[in-house]
């Protein structure tokens, strides 16, 4: 240990874990490998000068390839103590622009002292081979081996002072700090002066080094990890070493981590993962085959891997290995993946991976991609060569040791009993935690719970389900035989996109034989030029006519990614060959599917429905505008691709999301190639089709999407607007409007504020107008116009009876959805001026494509709204609810302009809401009408999902507060909407069954009134100075719940209350965030509301019980107080269920409206509809 250069070095007392802070010293430094693997080689000894060609890099801090700015000269030298001691000691030292650096030795990553370049005020040479750096008040003396050298480091250290000698120096120059003061690192006497500025933290030994640019080190935050460890104190680890400050307070605490971690944050931002997944030296060369800086991971296995390895990887499906591209996929890269990936690395995944691996199948980076596959195929899907467990085979052992592994931090020991055998979904026989993920959380071990959660569908290695496909669809292909001339591309990796002339094609003679499709140079060779396994097909799309040089063309994708172009000239030879091709290919049980016209065929993982877990084989063929299904061993179904509720493709393109009515299909990206093509296809016949009315994308109920938007937004937002339809919106508006419909109608979102009222209500006008065939079809219109001319009414009302009766489905749909519309429209004329005869006027003309010079088109629109219930026989009380409805909108709408008088987009009432957990496969996109109750919404999801509702499940929707770690069931009866006005962006709203319900049921049962007494812990969130902050501990207090209020008191004997609050203002939640320390873990949060005339008031608060029978008990008696006794729905959901009515959300009954937008989109602009006006809700039943 060296005393003598004290004015860098601080002593520390000896440590004994190497990895814990031990800054400064001489010893106990980190031994680590070297952090900067700066291209191109470094002698160890003397040093490099890197070539300055005239100028200096300059430093940019938006660059995201690199945080530091890169170095200009490195190199040994000799330092000299300021103290002035005769001897000097060899210090590695570092220049870049900003700072010069001198370490240990050359493989520290943290240096034991930093000047800042901006305060170096001369350098001159001085005596032999040395030279001086001058600063402020300090002298730091440098002695070079030759002269040469010491003249190089002199020249550039000048250039570099020369560049900061017009900038003004500001403390911590050049960064701005964010945040600093003292802390104490632990293991040191004294406090550091501490500096998080951007992406960095600086250590200083004091505020004065701090000024004078003089410090000790500097740690980049993109590798950095904050870690809260105690009241006072938190680690900030880095893959070289743990510091563990102290701060002066828990306050002050908080801050330093926020402020550490918003500097990971920006650290992140500028820096791709693939760097700091690098930082871990065996990640960068490939786990499988050793190729240098692989791009990819299977996050699941917790491999890097190169971009070929990455594709055989892919082909195992992602039931075995989920890929994922470090520079690409950012989303995926949470900081707890990035830590497991630092912490394991290649290396020591391997030592379980690639425990027995024979050299003779050893991958190299030259490997080929049969090889490749092999491997890839022995190493993870078989796990041939992996490092047995000592417990593997004994399932419940590996159960067990999982649970208890997941405890601690040993995440490699984790991947070895999951890739052996143990069971991740196994129950931990705990109800406070039942999975080992829910237990890895509880003990604070996130990168366990994150590899946990990357495994929890993961097919284990070697067993026998983990086939890629059943066995069944490999049938040997039927005997189908054929074979002739085809003209033929290269084959490609990539989808087609340009046109192919006939240059680019060869001649070639195919056949198709024994399973197997091959093409030879000629007729007269025997070998053929390539083949493909029929097998291996897994799609064959048919081109239309003309899209290449070869009139008649069909695309074949290989299992093995790649395509396959043919064409010919000849119709007749063309279909044959597609009928053989795809004959050979199609299994007996999807074998229907061979006698359609098909566009694409071909199979195609997906999951749906309740089984979110396995996904299937499903057979598929694209005909039209419709998708014929053959699923495992089902019953050919058909998805009308039009009238779907949603189309999208999720999770970085890797999931193609299909909602029909009552259901959802997910197709899954299994090969990337024809699932592209697939998705192409899918979108375009999901658009619409042309002019007539049915050729328009539709609702589930056969109205086109167009009417329905169009419909929808004007009774949100256009019934109290004078002379609604009559008046005319900015031409070139409706133009462009009219023309999104038509590209896309189930893309287009009408929002209030970005679309104007009468640009939507001209649109609809237009769409009617131009409707090819008309909406009472060319067909039958005239008589439609020839009994309006009647005279006698009830004869009239039968005689249109008859005709809508006679028109298409769609056209009735339509026809009933507008008049049903116009009808509301009218019943507000006193509002919107546009009464029965003047909705007559505009809509005569426009539905019967006349001129508009008689009025007998309009007598018979007159007609249709004026008997509107008898002649669609429409349910009274059904429009009577609906109009009720109607009502709330238009009285929303009234408290909204008289108090947010702008024109803040109104009513975006489509919620999210999950079903059992909150992952993107388990949404559902709901309209909430006003009336909607939580029950309703239960249902409406259930359904949706086909879920069966048995006795005793109590079903029930939540609201998730994630922020807040709380939760709450709503009452059965509760609206819906309200909740989502005054939730934040951090709730959401998840369907799932109540477990304790049964137990609080009972419970209330035994009780002759509701009430309650007994002790809790109680501690409130108060705010200190107004920020938020909250103090104070859990205390004991004795509480008594009773009829109307719940009253706080000291003790038992107390007489007074201490507090006392109504118990229906107040809004309980299970559970307490961790961050609280809350004594026990049956906590509830408890939300106070006072609606005040202008200021809402709101507490929150905590109480906490010894037991979870007491937290029931106190819950059941909160609920039972609030709602009167009536807790759970006495006559059973059925009832609720059958009441709905299956409300038709399209149309007749007025949903409000469809405006999607993003959720927190809806919720913002909501939320400045304040909490109160919502009570208008509640009172319209
Ligand atoms: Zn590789």
């Amino acid at each position: 240990m060296n005393t003598t250069d004290s004015d860098m070095s601080l002593q520390v007392p000896g440590q004994s874990d190497p990895r814990r802070s031990s800054l400064c010293s001489d010893d106990g430094l980190l031994d680590d490998g070297p952090l900067w693997q700066d291209e191109g080689t470094f002698s160890s000894q003397g040093s490099f000068y890197l070539p300055d060609s005239g100028r200096l890099p300059t430093a940019n801090k938006d660059d995201s390839s690199q945080l530091s700015a890169p170095v200009i000269k490195m190199g040994w030298l000799d330092k000299n103590p300021p103290q002035g001691a005769l001897y000097y000691q060899r210090r590695w030292v570092k220049l870049d622009v900003d700072y010069l650096r001198y370490f240990d030795n050359d493989k520290d990553v943290y240096s034991k002292g930093i000047i800042s370049t901006a305060f170096i005020t001369n350098v001159t040479s001085v005596g032999e081979l040395k030279f001086e750096v001058v600063t402020n008040n300090r002298t730091f003396i440098f002695r070079a081996e030759s002269d040469a050298e010491r003249n190089d480091w002199v020249t550039v250290l000048q250039d570099i002072r020369g560049r900061h000698r017009h900038s003004t120096i500001n403390p911590g120059s050049p960064l701005v700090p964010d945040y600093q003061g003292y802390l104490e690192l632990r293991g040191l006497r004294s406090k550091l002066y501490t500096v998080v500025a951007s992406d960095k933290v600086f250590l200083y030994k004091n505020i004065d080094d701090y000024r004078i640019g003089v410090g000790i080190t500097s740690i980049e935050m993109n590798v950095g990890n904050v870690k809260d460890t105690d009241r006072r104190s938190f680690d900030l680890t880095t893959p070289y070493r743990i510091f563990s400050f102290v701060a002066e307070s828990e306050q002050l605490k908080e801050q330093w981590v926020d402020a550490m971690r918003n500097a990971i944050g920006e650290a992140l931002s500028n820096s791709e993962v693939a760097e700091r997944i690098w930082m871990e030296p065996s990640n960068s060369s490939c786990a499988d085959c050793g190729a240098p800086k692989p791009e990819w991971a299977a996050i699941n296995l917790c491999v890097v891997v190169c971009k070929r390895c990455a594709g055989e990887h892919r082909g195992l499906g992602p039931s075995i290995s989920k890929v994922r591209s470090l520079k690409m996929d950012k989303k995926v890269w949470t900081e707890e993946l990035i830590q497991v990936f630092l912490l394991l690395g290649n290396k020591r995944v391997n030592s379980f991976w690639a425990a027995n691996v024979p050299p003779s199948e050893a991958l190299t980076p030259s490997s080929c991609s049969e090889e490749r596959r092999r491997f890839i195929a022995n190493k993870y899907r078989q796990g041939k060569y992996r490092k047995y467990h000592l417990l593997y085979g004994n399932q419940k052992e590996l159960n067990n040791a999982l649970c208890i592994n997941v405890q601690c931090s040993d995440v490699l020991e984790t991947l070895s009993l999951i890739f052996c055998g143990a069971d991740v979904n196994c129950s931990t026989g705990m109800t406070s935690n039942p999975s080992p993920l829910s237990l890895a959380l509880a003990h604070s071990q996130p990168l366990q719970a994150e590899l946990i959660n990357h495994n929890l569908n993961t097919e284990l290695p070697g067993s026998s389900e983990s086939l890629p496909m059943e066995p069944e669809h490999y049938l040997p292909a039927p005997c189908v035989s054929h074979n002739g001339f085809l003209f033929k591309t290269a084959s490609m990796v990539r989808a087609i996109t340009e046109r192919k002339v006939k240059d680019e094609f060869s001649r070639r003679w195919c056949m198709l034989n024994d399973g197997t499709f091959s093409y030879y140079e000629s007729d007269k060779n025997s070998n053929p030029n390539g083949a493909l396994k029929a097998s291996d097909i897994v799609c064959l799309a048919v081109d239309p006519p003309e899209k290449h040089g070869y009139d008649y063309t069909f695309e074949l994708y290989s299992e093995s990614e790649r395509l396959y172009l043919f064409g010919t000239d000849d119709p007749e030879s063309h279909k044959e060959w597609v009928k053989s091709i795809a004959k050979s290919f199609i299994p007996a049980t999807a074998e229907p599917l061979l006698r359609l016209g098909f566009e694409r065929i071909g199979r195609l993982k997906c999951k749906e429905g309740l089984n979110l877990q396995t996904s299937k084989v499903g057979w598929f063929a694209l005909v039209g505008s419709t998708l014929h299904v053959y699923l495992g061993g089902s019953q050919g179904e058909e998805i009308h691709l039009r009238k779907l509720n949603e189309l999208s493709i999720q999770q970085d393109n890797e999931v193609l999301v299909l909602v029909e009515k009552g259901r959802t299909l997910y197709i899954e990206g299994e090969r990337k190639l024809d699932f592209s093509g697939w998705c192409v296809a899918i979108q375009a016949a999901a658009g619409s089709g042309g002019d007539t009315l049915s050729q328009q994308q539709l609702t589930e109920t056969d109205i086109p999407i167009i009417v329905h938007s169009c419909i929808g937004y004007i009774t949100q937002c256009g019934l109290t607007s004078e002379g609604i339809y009559r008046k005319s919106g900015v031409n070139s508006r409706v133009a462009a409007l009219c023309e999104r419909f038509r590209r896309d109608a189930r893309s287009v979102f009408l929002k209030e504020g970005e679309h104007q009222v009468d640009d939507v209500s001209n649109t609809l006008k237009r769409f009617f107008r131009e409707l090819e065939e008309g909406l009472f079809t060319s067909q039958d219109s005239k008589t439609w116009l020839s009994i309006a001319a009647n005279q006698d009414e009830s004869m009239k009302i039968s005689q249109y009876k008859v005709l809508l009766d006679k028109l298409p489905r769609v056209n009735k749909a339509t026809l009933q959805a507008l008049i049903n519309h116009l009808y509301c429209v009218q019943r507000f004329s006193e509002l919107n001026q546009m009464n029965l005869h003047n909705l007559a006027i505009v809509f005569g003309p426009t539905l019967f494509q006349t001129d508009g010079k008689d009025y007998t088109a309009g007598r018979a629109i007159e007609d249709l709204i004026e008997h509107y219930t008898l002649i669609f026989e429409v349910d009274e009380q059904q429009l009577k609810k609906q109009l009720d409805e109607i009502k709330v909108i238009i009285q929303v709408r009234e408290k909204l302009n008289t108090k947010f008088p702008s024109t803040e987009p109104g009513g975006h009432f489509i919620c999210t809401v999950y079903l059992e957990e909150k992952k993107q496969t388990a949404e559902q996109h709901v309209k909430i009408p006003g009336a909607m109750t939580a029950a309703e919404l239960t249902y409406e999801v259930l359904d949706r999902r086909n879920i069966p509702v048995k006795e005793k499940e109590y079903w029930s929707c939540w609201e998730v507060c994630d922020k807040e770690e709380m939760e709450r069931p709503l009452h059965y009866q509760e609206r819906v909407l309200p909740i989502l006005h005054s939730s934040g962006s951090d709730s959401n709203l998840l369907i799932k069954k109540h477990l304790a319900m049964e137990a609080m049921l009972v419970y209330l049962a035994s009780k002759v009134d509701p009430s309650k007494h007994g002790m809790m812990k109680f501690r409130e969130e108060r705010s200190i100075l107004g920020l938020g902050l909250s103090s104070g501990n859990f205390h004991d207090r004795y509480f008594i719940l009773s009829f109307t209020s719940l009253r706080m008191y000291k003790d038992v004997r107390s007489n007074r209350p201490e507090r006392d609050w109504p118990v229906k203002n107040l809004k309980v939640y299970l559970g307490i965030k961790k961050k609280l320390r809350p004594p026990t873990c049956w906590g509830l949060t408890v939300v106070y509301e006072i609606k005040k005339q202008e200021k809402p008031e709101r507490q929150q608060w905590y109480l906490c019980c010894d037991t979870q029978s007491e937290m029931r008990e106190w819950h059941a008696t909160f609920l039972s107080i609030q709602y009167d006794g009536d807790v759970w729905c006495q006559d059973g959901f059925q009832q609720t269920r059958a009441s709905r009515v299956l409300p038709d959300t399209r149309h007749g009954n007025v949903s409000l409206i469809p405006l999607r937008g993003s959720e927190n989109e809806m919720r913002n602009s909501v939320a400045t509809f304040s909490q109160d006006p919502l009570a208008i809700f509640r009172d319209v039943r």
